[in-house]
């Protein structure tokens, strides 16, 4: 809907703040600009709909040249929306909502009729549209102010830092609201932001940035998997490169030694292998290490005792992963089945490890964490 072909803005003075952009944006796609500061990232947004004039290059709009469309049908499509501006405190909520619309002289009725079903998307009464802006707490006024941004039914919506100085909170939350509106609402919206969080978190697509050039665009998944060059991989951190490891880590790589004992052995020889190696599960194997079953504290308990073997007592149905499978689904399987540890065998069935909640749980902290031990080392 959207194709943006050598776009160039050379400002006076003859600083190139956007160099040859090219690239194309379907409808209800979610796109963030993002690089460092001075990237050109306002600068391009602002051209998309003349607030800047290009110096050179084209932007079409579902087939049309842009520089054709008068100014006025332009913002009708095209919405702008700024570094969280505040509500206008003596205005209505009402009055605050339909400001655009009104600004582009629709009828009374049909801006009411907005007001009122926006107000409701994000479950605030409608009496409400009534009140001033301090009547209302600071997150409703919050919400206010994002669906304020979709009033004009415009199908595109530019929003440059709309969350920039918010509380991580606030912001998180505003987020998932502008997230949720765009897909119910099919928008689509431009967004500049220089948190890759933010960007990731999301955009449909991601558009890199970099002295005026546009380095990299493409998804969240294809950036973080495969950044295109080093500039990339600085501006992603190398933290949420390994972030992002777990959802390719396998199983093979974080499972444990898992303590076996083959079948003909007998539950004496299996107890003292529990206390000595200190585990609560023992999995049962045949002599060429083949997985049959385990046996674990409840199991060698009650009736058991008065039992002589490994192969009278040991429980045969057991969960296992195979080499190779993902750790996410390993963890799924024993969130699942609540199971406090799953064995990962081979192709032939051969026990080769042991993934437990434990170590399961050391990932978890060692990526959500990690990262921030890293940052005050390097600080
Ligand atoms: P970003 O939004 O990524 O921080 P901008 O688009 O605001 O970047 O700016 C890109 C470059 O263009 C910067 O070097 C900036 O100083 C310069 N620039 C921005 N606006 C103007 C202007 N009106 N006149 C001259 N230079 C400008
Ligand atoms: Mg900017």
């Amino acid at each position: 809907m959207l194709h943006i072909e050598k776009l160039k803005k050379v400002y006076r003075g003859g600083k190139i703040a956007v160099d040859d952009l090219t690239l194309d944006i379907q409808k209800g796609e979610f796109i963030a600009f993002i690089g460092t500061s001075g990237s050109g990232k306002t600068t391009a947004l602002r051209m998309l709909n003349r607030m800047v004039e290009p110096t050179s290059g084209t932007v079409t709009i579902n087939g049309k040249d842009m520089m054709k469309i008068n100014p006025v049908t332009l913002r009708r499509s095209i919405g702008y929306v700024i570094q969280q501006i505040g509500l206008m405190p003596h205005m209505t909520i009402r009055d605050n909502i339909t400001l655009v619309p009104r600004l582009l002289q629709w009828q009374k009725e049909k801006s009411e009729a907005t007001a009122r079903h926006l107000i409701s998307l994000v479950n605030l009464p409608e009496s409400y549209l009534d009140y001033y802006p301090s009547q209302l707490s600071g997150g409703q006024q919050q919400r206010i102010g994002v669906i304020r941004a979709l009033a004009a039914e415009q199908d595109i919506i530019l929003m440059d830092e709309p969350f920039g100085a918010l509380d991580p909170i606030t912001r998180d939350t505003l987020q998932d609201l502008i997230k949720e509106l765009q897909r119910n609402l099919n928008k689509t919206i431009i967004f500049v932001t220089h948190d890759m969080d933010e960007a990731i978190k999301l955009a449909d697509k991601i558009a890199i940035m970099h002295e005026g050039k546009l380095i990299q665009f493409d998804t969240p998944d294809n950036i973080l998997a495969n950044p295109i060059n080093n500039f990339v991989k600085e501006f992603i951190g190398s933290h949420r490169l390994i972030q992002q490891k777990p959802n390719f880590k396998t199983v093979d790589e974080v499972m444990i030694k898992a303590i076996s004992i083959t079948i003909e052995r007998s539950l004496d020889e299996a107890i003292r292998l529990m206390v000595k190696s200190r585990v609560d599960t023992l999995f049962v194997t045949d002599g060429d290490n083949r997985l049959l079953g385990y046996l674990n504290v409840e199991s060698l308990t009650g009736d058991a005792r008065s039992k002589k073997s490994v192969s009278e007592v040991y429980i045969k149905d057991i969960v296992y992963m195979k080499t190779g499978s993902k750790l996410q689904d390993s963890v799924r399987r024993i969130l699942k089945r609540n199971l406090n540890n799953i064995p990962v065998v081979d192709n032939q069935n051969r026990l080769i490890g042991l993934i437990t909640r434990a170590n399961i749980v050391d990932i978890v902290y060692e990526t959500i964490w990690g990262d921030e031990e890293q940052e005050l080392k390097d600080s």
